[in-house]
């Protein structure tokens, strides 16, 4: 799962929040500079009605911004069909992007369990795929890899990368609204990572060596599911390493009106400016 964004295709930007809804705390990858500390042991899931009642919220505050839902690795939660539907469902004018490291691409029932995750146009799966996502699967199992093994690993992740691809275009996804790939660093070293994927949509993640010092950056809120099971909320993503939350659920209709504020008014702030540098002398 990733955070930190600072490039996404598709057609919804600017204006309304982003909000990063992590759902789970296991993964099954132990990557160089993962944001969210996570790991195979860790405990944490969303309960499904926790997570229908922030959506709820969410649908009644008119969000129709950009709803990542991460983890850990998502899929490892068991109703995640069901929690998509419900998202797609009640955020119609939202895009909901999930995050997978795709390590499942290729296991017995991967096509009906990718098929059962695309509940709706609204819906895009993000595939990471990076040289750090090599070295996660690899140091997972106890591996500090060597270039020849992280290499070995690239080429074998390029192909599970080409058969979502293929799979996703089958079952009439659209490449950029409904699938594409993250990568932590630039344009450039994404495109010479992918270049045996094709032209595919890219979505750019700022690569972190200290991720627990993440700015507080208005335009990011974050909802957190907790070792216990329940639900923090906090105004932006660099709160979370701080361990500063706003509170519970409860605060999530005032974590999204702060930051839809903070972006209206570096707006007005930014239109000041253009203002401004026009009409000098
Ligand atoms: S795949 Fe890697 S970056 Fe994503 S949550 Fe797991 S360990 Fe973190």
């Amino acid at each position: 799962m990733e955070n930190d964004e600072k490039f996404a295709a598709g057609r919804f930007n600017g204006k309304e929040p982003k909000v990063t809804f992590r759902i789970i705390r296991r993964c099954n990858f132990d990557c160089p500079g993962c944001c969210t500390f996570s790991r195979i042991n860790r405990s944490g899931s969303v309960r499904p009605d926790d997570f229908k009642r922030a959506i709820d919220i969410l649908a009644n505050s008119g969000f129709h911004g950009a709803l990542n839902l991460s983890g850990g690795e998502p899929t490892f939660h068991k109703e995640l069909p069901e929690l998509l539907d419900y998202a797609s469902s009640k955020l119609k004018d939202a895009r909901i992007s999930l995050f997978t490291n795709g390590s499942w691409i290729g296991e017995q029932g991967w096509r009906e369990k990718l098929g059962s995750l695309f509940a709706g146009d609204n819906v895009l799966i993000r595939f990471s795929h990076d040289r750090q996502h090599s070295d996660g699967i690899l140091r997972a199992s106890g591996i500090i890899p060597d270039e020849n093994q992280l290499s070995d690993m690239d080429l074998k992740r390029t192909r599970q990368a080409a058969m979502f691809r293929d799979a996703m275009i089958a079952i009439g996804a659209r490449p950029g609204a409904n699938f594409d790939f993250a990568y932590k660093g630039t344009l450039r070293e994404a495109e010479a990572y992918m270049k045996d994927l094709g032209e595919v949509p890219v979505y750019l993640i700022k690569f972190r060596e200290d991720p627990e010092r993440r700015p507080r950056e208005f335009g990011f809120l974050a909802i957190d599911v907790q070792d216990n099971d329940d639900l923090l909320v906090y105004p932006t993503l660099g709160h979370i390493p701080d361990k500063e939350p706003l509170g519970g659920l409860e605060t999530l209709e005032m974590a999204l009106n702060m930051n839809r504020s903070a972006l209206k008014n570096k707006e007005s702030l930014d239109e000041q400016r253009k203002w401004t540098g026009k009409n000098r002398d």
